[in-house]
């Protein structure tokens, strides 16, 4: 796919109109379609919006702001949508029964060489591309909300997806500055699988009264949560030391007795293998001595980046979120 595509988005709603945004921005004709014509009247509107703070915070001109408007058009439902596309993206209720009925219909109106793509957070992609006449050109796409501002995109090929699909969808997610990466189809893919194992160790500290609520999201993001934007989880494993991460996990299967602090086979076989980390010259990664230096004083450079920012939100509290929303107390 070069230059301009043709972009079909079904359903306008949380996900769906940040899609039509961030491919109009980068130049794309975008159709955008909704069950209820509503939703999508609305989800242009909240565009027009969301394209204000685009231009306040200096990521496009105003002039450039009003031509990415130019370029959605509300459709006249799902056939008319995607009628001229060259890819569409599924954004409908994550109901399988929902999903498959407008999965029949992409493929029943769709032109021959669009590629069909879905933003499903959970669903098998194989029982989308099972009801489409070319499975070939169907692949999972998953985004993060808000999708035109978050950077990754799992990329989850079915068992019929081609290569040639795989590659063109990278392509067209990279023009339009994003980070996909390949997962395998299994449920949750990554992303989800590691946030929802999270999300339930912070629910299960409130609920013991472990900490309040504020001090846990507090904690989160001012320690690993702080780091977790510019170092991934193995990158961050390999500074602190694997040996040290065993000796956490060993403690605390000790003291709860509970499997979910065993731990992985991964990392104890590369303790016992002497791949601590980055002290070692390898770990989850490899290091030569050259590297080891090299990724400890980017570390300092990256963190120091991420404490200006941190502290410039702290010191606008005016801005933040939770100064507006007043958070309800649990
Ligand atoms: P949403 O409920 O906000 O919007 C879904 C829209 O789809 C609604 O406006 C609805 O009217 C429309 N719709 C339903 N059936 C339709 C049909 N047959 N034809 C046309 N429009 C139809 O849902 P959402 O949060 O935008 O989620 C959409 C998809 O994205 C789901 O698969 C969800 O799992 C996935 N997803 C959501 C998030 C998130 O944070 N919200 C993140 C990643 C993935």
């Amino acid at each position: 796919m070069n230059g301009a595509s043709a972009i079909a988005i079904i359903g306008a709603g949380t996900m769906g109109h940040g899609f039509a945004q961030l491919f109009a921005q980068h130049g794309h004709p975008v159709q955008l379609a909704d069950q209820s014509p509503r939703v999508a009247a609305a989800g242009k509107e909240a565009i027009r919006t969301n394209l204000e703070v685009v231009v306040a915070e200096g990521f496009s001109t105003a002039a450039e702001a009003a031509a990415a408007l130019e370029r959605i058009t509300v459709a006249d439902g799902l056939a008319a949508a995607v009628a001229g596309a060259d890819f569409v993206l599924e954004a409908v209720f994550e109901s399988l029964p929902v999903k498959l009925d407008c999965w029949r219909r992409l493929s029943d109106h769709a032109p021959a060489e669009a590629i069909l793509a879905s933003n499903t957070s959970s669903f098998d992609i194989n029982e989308l591309a099972g009801v489409v006449q070319a499975p070939d050109r169907v692949i999972g796409t998953h985004w993060f909300n808000p999708p035109q501002i978050v950077p990754c995109v799992e990329v989850i090929p079915g068992s019929k997806t081609s290569l040639a699909t795989v590659e063109a969808t990278i392509e067209l997610l990279k023009s339009l500055g994003k980070a996909p990466a390949v997962t395998k189809n299994v449920p949750g893919f990554v992303a989800n699988r590691i946030q929802m194992v999270m999300a339930s160790e912070a629910f299960r500290c409130l609920e013991e009264g472990v900490a309040s609520a504020e001090d846990i999201d507090q904690i989160v993001k001012t320690s690993f949560g702080f780091r977790l934007g510019a170092y991934g989880i193995f990158e961050i494993a390999d500074l602190a030391g694997l040996d040290t991460y065993l000796g956490v996990y060993d403690y605390l299967l000790e003291k709860y007795e509970d499997d979910r602090y065993r731990a992985p086979r991964l990392l104890r076989e590369l303790v016992e293998q002497g791949k601590a980390g980055v002290k070692a010259g390898g770990g989850v990664y490899g290091y030569s001595g050259e590297e080891a230096l090299r990724v400890r004083e980017e570390r300092d450079r990256k963190l120091y980046a991420r404490l200006r920012a941190y502290l410039g939100e702290r010191d606008a509290p005016e801005r933040a979120v939770g100064a507006e929303s007043g958070h309800g107390k649990v």
